[in-house]
């Protein structure tokens, strides 16, 4: 249901929702020095989530030559059923920005984030906004279904096909650099007429030498902005962690609560991961391009694969797999139990001598 087109500022939206029986707007619990995040329920976000998101606005300010003078109000729900009813957003329904405010859920918070910093000194067409919110994200970019060319004029979500809008930013950051970059998204005009502006060639000339270079994916510019698992022994990693939600680093949602660290591999070879937590998982950083799609199985890229969009290995419990073979590159681990309450678990990995034996049973 979209009942306006545009929201009125903040102070006022509360009320007219109201009226319109729409969800009140969360109350702003948290402030870090660019952000105010409001939150439906109290203790929905430890400090580690504070100090990321914090730290994201600070890179692309730096990224993109802009500073946050005045501070991003985030509403941060933790179910994304609620954007589609809630007048917030016209259409979307993952998330919004709008006017200064990010409404968004943990998904995709990151994306609307980077609407927030690029809105403190331009405002381009939908395909180059989204093309910078999929381009400077924390996910990998990739080819889409559609061509750059076809997405020109298209408005976003559900119309604009983001994945060729982001992963054409990025080719253009990575080929033609971030100064002129910015001078695009500043760019008067249609999407062609700023680009055609900004880079003095046609968009299908532009198109066919994307078609021709781009890989099939790029590495995310930010990804696992974590701590190290500092290494205690050859092939060996090893930390005591305080999973207290108001110690730095420590995550979490309204339903768990976590920690996150970077293990960097150099040596291809079994490893065992243990935790004394709930749970443990572990998910390649989306450091490298990749040429060409990474299929899960492949057996050059281990049991934890550089997939496209991520592959998510658990190795604790029933269905966890504890001795895993990982080839040279970052891993983001992660440890998590159900509920906020504080406690104290170790991450270890070490070298194993091969996979633990299969069963026929567990082979199956
Ligand atoms: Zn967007």
């Amino acid at each position: 249901m979209t009942v306006q087109t545009k929201p009125p500022p903040i102070t006022c939206a509360a009320v007219v929702a109201c009226v319109l029986g729409c969800n009140d707007l969360p109350e702003l619990r948290y402030e870090t020095e660019h952000l105010r995040i409001g939150t439906a329920s109290d203790g929905l976000l430890c400090q580690g989530n504070l100090d990321h998101y914090e730290r994201l606005i600070t890179t692309l300010e730096q990224q993109l030559g802009t500073s946050v003078r005045t501070p991003i109000h985030v509403y941060l729900w933790d179910e994304s059923r609620f954007f589609p009813d809630s007048g917030w957003c016209d259409d979307s329904l993952i998330g919004c920005y709008r006017q200064g405010a990010v409404y968004a859920d943990f998904i995709s918070i990151e994306h609307e984030l980077v609407h927030a910093v690029v809105d403190t000194f331009a405002t381009p067409t939908p395909f180059w906004s989204e093309g910078a919110a999929m381009a400077l994200g924390s996910s990998r970019t990739f080819f889409g279904e559609t061509s750059p060319v076809d997405n020109l004029d298209l408005h976003a979500s559900p119309q604009l096909d983001y994945r060729p809008a982001g992963h054409f930013s990025r080719w253009l950051l990575e080929t033609h650099g971030l100064e002129l970059y910015r001078e695009l998204l500043r760019a008067r005009g249609s999407s062609r007429e700023a680009f055609e502006r900004t880079y003095d060639m046609t968009m299908e000339e532009a198109q066919e030498l994307y078609f021709a270079e781009a890989p099939h994916a790029y590495g995310a510019l930010n990804t696992c902005d974590h701590p190290d698992l500092p290494q205690t022994g050859d092939l060996q990693w090893s930390e005591t962690i305080e999973i207290d939600c108001a110690a730095p680093n420590v995550w979490g949602t309204s339903q768990v609560i976590g920690a996150l660290r970077v293990l960097t591999v150099t040596e291809r070879g079994f490893y065992e991961l243990t935790t004394t937590e709930q749970e443990g998982a572990i998910i390649p950083c989306f450091d490298e391009d990749l040429e060409h799609p990474v299929l899960v199985g492949d057996p050059n890229y281990g049991d934890v694969p550089p997939a496209s969009g991520g592959f998510l290995q658990v190795f604790t419990g029933d269905r966890g797999k504890s001795v895993l073979e990982l080839v040279p590159g970052r891993y983001e681990l992660s440890i998590a139990h159900e509920g906020h309450e504080t406690r104290t678990a170790a991450l270890t990995v070490r070298a194993a001598t091969g996979p633990i034996p299969q069963t026929p049973e567990s082979a199956g």
